[in-house]
């Protein structure tokens, strides 16, 4: 899934490619994806992309005033086209969701690079369908980016304000940092990140940090981050994937040796996910009970 670094790299990669461009068309290949119904994606016809922003994982093309709203979720994509394939999207074959075609004559770089006419699909691999569009006058009107915790790389998000948000959490710090009304953006990958560079267990609860284990957690919350968004920015659309598995150091790596000690990193699975974690940096040697493993032992 696309988290805060990502989602910033594609936000930028559409600034660059789309601002001053013209929505000449939107189609949408999986119905179930459309999330609003007034207005409906034809308003977004001859409209011009005034900015890009992101929102938590929310991206927003903003079009003079009315806003083309998007959430990739777990297995959606973008796929930018310097020359969009001219058949009309058919709904409901393959993962196609959505194609925006641009039209970007005498305006900006991307009317001199690309001479056929521009766009992109957003796609979703897979058979859970969750990738989320919404075309609304305000993101506000969006109850993901309504309800949206506050974003960790903001200026305003000091130590103060990440220790008034675990101040008497009884959560554990690895599903508060997750929750996007918590904070915005981060998810399983950069969560696991994050608590493997705060030197942190995962089961951790959030509200009985000490000071120096808080401070700890902020670092590695903006350095970690930071340095994602610096890895991803620049990047074409399509390389975003691999740069952010290269990235990793602890999550995904289940079995290879932690970067910094070299124990093995080990894991914790759940019902629809996993975490993982360095035994030696992070829960003083001690191993995490996983109970899908002690299931299968018994
Ligand atoms: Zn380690």
């Amino acid at each position: 899934m696309p988290e805060l670094p990502e989602v910033e790299a594609l936000a930028e990669f559409l600034r660059r490619q789309a601002t001053g461009c013209v929505v000449a068309g939107v189609e949408v290949g999986a119905i179930s994806v459309l999330k609003t119904f007034d207005p409906p994606p034809s308003a977004l016809h001859g409209l011009q992309v005034s900015a890009v922003a992101r929102h938590g994982k929310f991206l927003d093309l903003d079009t003079d005033g009315l806003h083309l709203i998007f959430h990739l979720a777990r297995a959606g994509w973008l796929r930018w086209y310097d020359d969009v394939p001219r058949a009309p999207a058919r709904p409901g074959k393959g993962p196609l969701a959505l194609r925006v075609r641009l039209d970007c004559a005498g305006t900006g770089p991307a009317a001199e690079e690309s001479p056929g006419s521009p766009g992109f699909d957003l796609t979703e691999a897979g058979t859970q369908k969750r990738l989320a569009v919404y075309v609304v006058r305000s993101p506000a009107e969006v109850p993901g980016i309504a309800s949206l915790g506050p974003d960790p790389l903001a200026d305003s998000f000091d130590v103060a304000a990440l220790a008034g948000i675990l101040a008497g959490s009884r959560q554990q710090v690895k599903g508060l940092l997750r929750d996007q009304s918590v904070i915005a953006g981060v998810g399983n990958a950069y969560s696991d990140e994050v608590l493997h560079a705060a030197r942190l267990s995962p089961f951790a609860i959030a509200g009985r940090l000490e000071e120096e284990e808080v401070k700890r957690l902020y670092t590695a919350l903006r350095e970690v981050l930071t340095g994602a968004v610096a890895a991803a920015s620049g990047r074409p659309a399509k390389e975003l994937k691999d740069a952010k598995r290269a990235g990793m150091r602890v999550h995904g790596r289940t079995g290879q040796p932690c970067p910094v000690c070299g124990d093995m990193v080990r894991e914790v699975s759940f019902a629809d996910s996993s975490l993982q974690y360095c035994p030696t940096c992070q829960t003083g040697g001690r191993h995490l009970a996983d109970r899908r493993l002690s299931r299968l032992l018994k």
